[in-house]
C-alpha cells in the first residue's frame, strides 16, 4: 500500500449543490443569462431529487477531501431536511445555510414573512440540523428582513451567510433603492458581526472592505466560480491588508477541488501584486480548513481528517517538506485517497 499523508479535512463553506447539473452548460451569455438557466434547474426539484442529487455531489465534495460543507439552500424546507439526510448517508458534515428569500426568485424560494423564515429556521434547528442564518442578498430581502435577521442572529450567536457584491449591477440597484452600497445596507441593518460571512465580495469597495475588517466579518471566496460566471477577482490585496479572515467555497460546484480554489486565490493575489507567496501554505491550509470551520460555526473537531496518497503520479519527485506546498502548486484532488 502507498504511503499517505494526513491533513486535516477542507471546509467548503458556501455550496449550491443543485447547481453542479449545470456543470458544462453554456447557459447564456452572462450572470443575468445564466441565473435564468439555475432558476430553470431549481424549479425542476423536490425532495427525492434532491436527495439523490445531494448525495452524489456531497461523495464528489469527499473525494475531493472537502469533509464539511456549508449548504447555501434556497429549494424549500421539506428539500433542506433531504439534503440533511443526504449529507448524513454520504458521512460529509452538514450545515444548512438556510435562506431567506423576500421578493424575486421562484415561489418556492420566498417565504411570506420574515417571521415565517425563522419559524423555519427553528424547525429544522429543532430536528437537529445544525443551520445558519442566510439572508440572501440585499437583493431578496428587503431592509426590515435584514434587520429582523441580523438581530436574530445576534441573539441567538448564529452565523449569517449572505451574497454581496458579486456583480456590478447589485450594486446599482442597491444604490438606487437605499442609497448605499450592499456591504453597507448589511452594516446599516445590523447584519455585519463577527459570525457574519460575505460571500463573494467581488466587487466590495474600500468602505465596504473597511466595514467588514471593523465588524470582524469575514469573506468566503469561491474563485472557480466566480471565474465560470465572470464575475471578476476578489481585491485580494486589499483585503489582506485589512485583516480580513478568508474561506473558501466550491459554490456552484462547477468545479469540486479545495486545491483549485487556494490556488486561484493565491493566484489572483500574484497577479494583483506582481509578487509570489502572498499568501503562505500555511495561510491556505488555514484558509481552507480552520477558518472555515468557523465560518460555520463547527467545531474543528466536527471536520474529519484526509489522506493523501504519496504514491499519486503528481507528487513523483517532490521533496517531503514540499508535498503541503505543492498540493496546493500543482495537484488536483485525485491526490485525495479518502
Ligand atoms: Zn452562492
Amino acid at each position: 500500500m502507498a504511503p499517505t499523508l494526513s491533513l486535516p479535512g477542507f471546509v467548503n463553506v458556501h455550496s449550491h449543490a443543485f447547481q453542479r447539473a449545470l456543470r458544462g452548460r453554456a447557459a447564456g451569455h452572462d450572470f443575468w443569462a445564466w441565473r435564468d438557466g439555475m432558476l430553470a434547474e431549481a424549479e425542476r426539484h423536490s425532495p427525492e431529487t434532491v436527495h439523490a442529487l445531494y448525495a452524489d455531489v456531497y461523495g464528489e465534495m469527499l473525494a475531493a477531501g472537502f469533509t464539511a460543507v456549508g449548504e447555501f439552500h434556497y429549494l424549500g424546507a421539506a428539500e433542506a431536511r433531504a439534503a440533511a439526510a443526504a449529507a448524513g448517508e454520504v458521512g460529509i458534515a452538514f450545515v444548512c445555510l438556510h435562506v431567506a428569500y423576500g421578493r424575486g426568485g421562484l415561489d418556492r424560494m420566498r417565504q411570506p414573512s420574515v417571521a415565517a423564515y425563522l419559524t423555519e429556521v427553528e424547525a429544522l434547528a429543532s430536528e437537529g440540523i445544525a443551520v445558519g442564518l442566510a439572508p440572501h442578498s440585499v437583493r431578496a430581502c428587503p431592509r426590515d428582513w435584514l434587520e429582523e435577521i441580523g438581530s436574530y442572529a445576534a441573539r441567538e450567536g448564529l452565523p449569517l451567510h449572505v451574497h454581496a457584491c458579486e456583480q456590478p449591477r447589485e450594486i446599482e440597484e442597491c444604490l438606487a433603492e437605499h442609497g448605499c452600497r450592499p456591504i453597507e445596507l448589511l452594516a446599516r441593518t445590523g447584519c455585519l458581526g463577527d459570525r457574519t460571512i460575505v460571500v463573494h465580495a467581488t466587487h466590495a469597495d474600500g468602505g465596504e472592505l473597511d466595514l467588514l475588517a471593523s465588524h470582524g466579518s469575514a469573506i468566503c471566496v469561491c474563485p472557480t466560480t466566480e471565474a465560470d460566471l465572470g464575475d471578476g477577482f476578489l481585491p485580494v490585496m486589499r483585503v489582506l491588508h485589512r485583516g480580513i479572515p478568508l474561506c473558501i467555497g466550491s459554490d456552484s460546484n462547477v468545479r469540486i477541488d479545495p486545491f483549485e480554489e487556494l490556488r486561484e486565490l493565491e493566484g489572483i493575489a500574484r497577479r494583483q501584486s506582481g509578487q509570489r507567496g502572498v499568501l503562505s501554505t500555511d495561510d491556505l491550509y488555514a484558509i481552507g480548513g480552520e477558518l472555515g470551520a468557523r465560518a460555520l460555526g463547527l467545531e474543528a473537531g466536527a471536520v474529519a481528517a484526509i489522506e493523501i496518497d504519496l504514491g499519486h503520479r503528481s507528487l513523483s519527485g517532490i521533496a517531503t517538506d514540499h508535498v503541503r506546498a505543492a498540493l496546493i502548486a500543482g495537484c488536483a484532488a485525485d491526490v485525495v485517497s479518502r
